[in-house]
């Protein structure tokens, strides 16, 4: 093990696909592996249910794949997408976002209302959302941009470094299910900024199961082979032009050591 693979604050030693189709594996089978937009209906039977998210941050070709390799063992997930991200441009991906839907997965909205927050105090809260109305309509904006690239109706939404307000939420929110409800946030799993918090995520799966369970992933991480985070997303925004403000903002935000090792080349 190298010491760039071992963080005092979470578990980053496997990121190869051969580790997450052993997690996939396992999930199947506990749970009935559904899609944001089938929750709840899909608790009808009983059975524990695990639904597999995707914020797609960086990177629709590392999504792409990601969505060939779950289908290959027969899974289903969501791919949230955010239209307003500098890092990507939904119309460029649109062959990408097809083949995702294609595979049978959910293409859900990934929404950013960071550059609105400042104001939310100064503005109308719907309490029983945690959202100002400016940000709910900002939420009907982005869905209807993501829509009209030719993707049928967008039934569910995560939110992009989202803050505590937004945590916890109402079950739906601008009628697309809220991947932060509190609902399906009781079990809660992810690999943010490239580290497993709880420790390997194979190992952490609560026992017994949980009614529902919400293993978060960003395809970015993930490749072929194992890669260190930091070496693993240096790959991945190789070709993007970091002397665009909000592109190197954007990937700061996502890899903050990223814009320590930048400023080290460049210095
Ligand atoms: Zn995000």
């Amino acid at each position: 093990m190298s010491s760039t693979d071992q963080t005092t604050d979470g578990w980053a030693q496997d990121f190869s696909y051969d580790y997450y189709r052993k997690l996939l594996r396992v999930l199947q089978e506990t749970f009935d592996v559904r899609t944001l937009s089938e929750y709840p209906e899909c608790r009808s039977n009983g059975e524990p249910v695990a639904i597999v998210r995707h914020d797609v941050d960086v990177c629709m070709e590392r999504a792409v794949e990601l969505a060939r390799l779950e289908h290959q063992v027969g899974v289903r997930s969501v791919y949230m997408v955010n239209p307003d991200t500098p890092l990507y441009d939904i119309d460029d991906e649109r062959e990408r976002l097809f083949e995702i839907r294609d595979l049978g997965h959910e293409i859900g909205l990934h929404c950013d209302l960071t550059s609105m927050m400042n104001d939310a105090r100064n503005d109308e809260l719907d309490v029983d959302r945690g959202l100002s109305r400016r940000e709910e309509t900002h939420v009907r904006d982005a869905r209807h941009r993501l829509e009209s690239i030719g993707l049928d109706s967008i039934a569910s939404l995560s939110f992009h470094r989202p803050v505590p307000r937004v945590l916890d939420g109402p079950p739906t929110i601008a009628g697309m299910v809220n991947a932060y409800s509190s609902a399906l946030m009781s079990a809660y799993i992810s690999d943010s900024a490239g580290r497993w918090r709880e420790g390997p995520p194979i190992q952490t799966i609560p026992a017994p199961a949980p009614d529902v369970l919400q293993v978060l992933t960003h395809p970015v991480w993930w490749a072929e082979t194992h890669n260190p985070p930091l070496e693993q997303f240096l790959s991945v925004t190789n070709g993007l032009d970091i002397l665009d403000e909000d592109v190197y903002a954007e990937l700061v935000s996502i890899c903050p050591e990223y814009g320590e090792r930048i400023d080290d080349i460049v210095a």
